[in-house]
Parts: structure tokens; C-alpha cells; sequence
């Protein structure tokens, strides 16, 4: 008899949805059918379980080929090298769990290298913004249940989170909205027309670029100032930003979800500051909150994890072991990777050969390029050792942070290939191995980052 697992979580956007209902083969080896899931959601549970995976780890060969080898001879391989190099950089972390987040930072200490994740590219500004400026947020069943204003800037939910209207922000019936949908007013910020814009009930097409221009001008009118208002500002009628400037003020719980097309904008954290001054004044008058729809299913738990661990979230500076440094432009992985500080590349749970400007690949391909990844990625096909893994939230359990930074117990639905590790035993029988090689070469830490050369460690 098929088995039917409720209350499983999708591991692909920052959503997370959580009530997704799969039917598994009564051998508990195949994903036969995925409920509530979007398009996106389904494939992934349903490709999980195809055949044509990689189950053992691959290591380059001098004629390009690849040679399968075991497990314990990949972490040999990769402790050797992160002994080896100067400044090892670990990337990614989207898609993995909060514990392969932890051993992640565990191994970085050991190696004194750069520990960094998605953010670096995409949410990073956001967050340097809440360093400055705090962040007025609430959770996604708030939003449900009492948001009457929902304001979508420089984010494409119908495309890159194609529940987030349906089960969080516009649709669902919420306990003080029970006629969901219609009791909503919808307002999106873009400078493309794009299909949340459509479904909007004013769609502002700000010029590119122009971003900060037009919270200033909302800020204006919040504050009085509506008078000395140009008739036009970043492309925006001055009627127009009156008129939606009394929708924010007659909001009863209004939430701003913000996406990349401000945080990679002119102005960067300083359209996320301001935002965030802007949500600040509304709460003058009204109730409102903010919150950056955050992309991959877990990134969110990368900055959760090493905040609470080292008092950063992104860009970690360990090369003097466990005392951390954070400085994005000097140890962001982009920039160490185009000034050639890196030496050792690790990427895991994203795939940074797909997503980083060809030239950062180019530098970071010039030394060893490990790819801890179940998939065959453009970040595995490119790497000297490729290690798969079970894929998180499928074939492994364990935490994830939702885009509200609501923790979930993901569970898993099916059984990894006989053999496979997860990322988090990867991970850490590297940490063990590079622990090992250090007690036996006496390899000593000092302030340094010079326990690479080899210091007495002491008696
Ligand atoms: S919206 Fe995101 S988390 Fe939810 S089912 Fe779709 S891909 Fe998965």
C-alpha cells in the first residue's frame, strides 16, 4: 500500500511551504504524487527519486575524466587541501539545513577560511540595512490572518514564489480576513510590468534606478510636506503617490515584502533603510511591518545559525580561527574572489558557477573547486571533486528558517541511495579529518592565520 506523509516541507523557495502532502511507493523508495505543492514544488519532489543520480563522489582526473572514489577518501582529498591553502572559502547554504550550516562554520574554524552564503548576492544589502536601521517584522500567519494592505516592491512573487499570494499574503482567508482576496488592497512597486503587477489594484512603474526618490516621496507625505511634492517623481505621477500614500496611512496592518529589484538596485542597503524608515513613520499612524522575500528555502537559516554563533550573518572572516570579522567588499567571496585571495573554492547546497559573474569563476577556477551538491550542477560538472549528498527536506531531516525567520522541522520523505551521506556527515567527516591531520603535523592556532605554517602546538 503507498504511504501518504502530511505536513512535509517543500525545499525550494523561501516560502517553505510546510503542508505539502506526498504519496511514497510502498517500498518507501519512489515519490509517486505531491499535493498543494506549486509547478515548482512538485518537480522537485518528483525528480528527487530518479534514477539517473550521482551516488558516489566523483574526483577530476588529470585527462579531464572523472573517477568515481569512496567517501572517506573525498574527505581525505578535501581536508588535505583546506589544510594546504592559505584562505579556503566556503559558499552557498540555500538549500541545505540549519545543522549543515553549523558543521559548515565548524570546519571554516578548523581551516581559519571565509565562511559565506547566498546572501552575499542577493539579500545582503537587507541585511546591513537591519544592522543600521532595525527591522520592524511579523510573521507570514500574521500577514494571513490581519494583513489589509500587502505592498510588493521590486518582487515577482507569481514567479519566484508562486505560493506566497495564495497561502501567506492575498488569497488565503485569514482569521480577522475571512473573505481573504477581497478584503485586500494590493499595490506593487516595479519597474517591470510584470504578473504580479497585473494582479495589483495599483501598479506604480518606477523608473530604474529611482527607487529611493520615490520613498522619499511617500516619507513627504506622511510628514505634511505633500505641498513641495514635484508633479512627478521617479516616473510616478504626484496624484498617484497622494492617492497610494492615503492607502498606507488607512491600512490596519499593512506588510511590505521587498525582493531583489531593490536590494540590487542604485542606492542597495540604502533603499532597504529607507524602506525601512518609511515602515517606521507608517507605525506613527497605523500598523505596519516589512520583510525581504527571501529566495532559496534556507538562506535565511545560514544568517539565523551564524548569527547566533558569531553575531554575523554573511561574509565571515574565520582566518584567525573562531574570531570573526565581517566587511562586505573585503570579505564577501565576489571581491576576495576577483582581487585572487582565494585558493580553495567549496561551494555547496547552490550553484555559484551558474550565478557568479563568468570572471569570479574564472579566478576561483584557477585553484581546487570542491562541490558538496546532490545535483549536476554547472557548480559539480566544473569542480575537481563533486560529493553528493541526500537532498535536504526529501531524503534529510532537519531545521529550516522560513523567509519570516519562523524555524521548521523539515522531515524526511524517502530513503537516500544505499551508501549516500547527508551534507551535514560530509561536512562534518571533513572537520574530523582536517581535525585529525592537524593534532598529527602539531598545527597550532595563532592570531595570525599563520597555523598554517606549521606552529608547535605545545607539549
Ligand atoms: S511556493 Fe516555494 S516552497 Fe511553496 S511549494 Fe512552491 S516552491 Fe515550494
Amino acid at each position: 500500500m503507498p504511504k501518504i506523509l502530511e505536513g512535509i516541507g517543500c525545499p525550494y523557495c523561501g516560502c517553505s511551504c510546510d503542508d505539502i502532502k506526498v504519496v511514497v511507493s510502498d517500498d518507501g523508495k519512489k515519490i509517486l504524487e505531491v499535493e498543494n505543492a506549486c509547478a515548482i514544488g512538485t518537480e522537485i519532489f518528483l525528480q528527487a527519486t530518479s534514477s539517473d543520480r550521482i551516488t558516489r563522489p566523483r574526483l577530476r582526473q588529470s585527462d579531464g575524466s572523472w573517477k568515481e572514489i569512496s567517501y572517506p577518501e573525498a574527505f581525505d582529498y578535501a581536508a588535505k587541501a583546506i589544510v594546504a591553502a592559505k584562505k579556503p572559502l566556503i559558499y552557498g547554504f540555500g538549500s541545505t539545513t540549519c545543522e549543515a550550516q553549523r558543521e559548515a562554520a565548524r570546519l571554516m574554524e578548523l581551516g581559519c577560511g571565509i565562511l559565506d552564503n547566498c546572501a552575499s548576492i542577493c539579500h545582503g544589502p537587507s541585511l546591513i540595512a537591519h544592522f543600521d536601521n532595525g527591522y520592524p517584522s511579523c510573521t507570514l500567519g500574521e500577514v494571513k490572518n490581519r494583513a489589509d494592505v500587502i505592498l510588493y516592491w521590486g518582487a515577482n512573487p507569481i514567479h519566484a514564489h508562486p505560493r506566497h499570494m495564495s497561502r501567506y499574503a492575498i488569497y488565503p482567508l485569514g482569521f480577522f480576513k475571512g473573505n481573504g482576496f477581497f478584503e485586500r488592497t494590493v499595490i506593487v512597486v516595479d519597474p517591470r510590468n510584470t504578473d504580479t503587477a497585473g494582479i495589483a489594484d495599483y501598479y506604480l512603474q518606477v523608473k530604474p534606478g529611482h527607487d529611493y526618490e520615490l520613498f522619499n516621496a511617500f516619507r513627504m507625505v506622511i510628514y505634511g510636506f505633500e505641498k513641495e511634492l514635484p508633479e512627478m517623481v521617479a516616473g510616478i505621477p504626484k496624484q498617484t503617490i497622494l492617492e497610494v500614500a492615503g492607502i498606507l496611512k488607512q491600512a490596519k496592518f499593512g506588510v511590505f515584502f521587498f525582493g531583489m529589484g531593490l536590494t540590487h538596485t542604485d542606492g542597495r542597503n540604502h533603499n532597504i533603510d529607507i524602506a525601512i524608515s518609511l515602515t517606521r513613520d507608517l507605525n506613527q499612524i497605523s500598523k505596519w511591518s516589512i520583510m525581504a522575500m527571501r529566495g532559496h528555502f534556507n538562506v535565511a537559516g545560514a544568517n539565523r545559525v551564524w548569527c547566533w554563533s558569531y553575531g554575523f550573518p554573511y561574509c565571515l572572516d574565520l582566518t584567525k580561527g573562531n574570531c570573526a570579522h565581517m566587511n562586505p567588499g573585503e570579505t564577501s567571496t565576489i571581491d576576495l574572489a576577483n582581487r585572487d585571495e582565494i585558493d580553495l573554492f567549496i561551494n555547496i547546497g547552490t550553484d555559484a558557477a551558474a550565478h557568479f559573474p563568468i570572471d569570479t569563476v574564472r579566478h576561483l577556477k584557477k585553484h581546487t573547486w570542491i562541490t558538496i551538491d546532490p545535483n549536476m550542477s554547472m557548480a559539480a560538472e566544473i569542480a575537481d571533486l563533486h560529493i553528493p549528498v541526500g537532498i535536504s527536506g526529501v531524503e534529510v531531516p532537519g531545521i529550516v528558517y522560513r523567509m519570516d525567520n519562523v524555524p521548521i522541522q523539515y522531515r524526511k520523505v524517502v530513503d537516500m541511495p544505499e551508501g549516500m551521506l547527508s551534507d551535514e556527515e560530509v561536512l562534518s567527516g571533513i572537520a574530523n579529518k582536517v581535525e585529525e591531520i592537524l593534532a598529527q603535523e602539531k598545527i597550532g592556532f595563532s592570531i595570525t592565520n599563520s597555523h598554517k605554517k606549521i606552529i608547535p602546538a605545545g607539549p
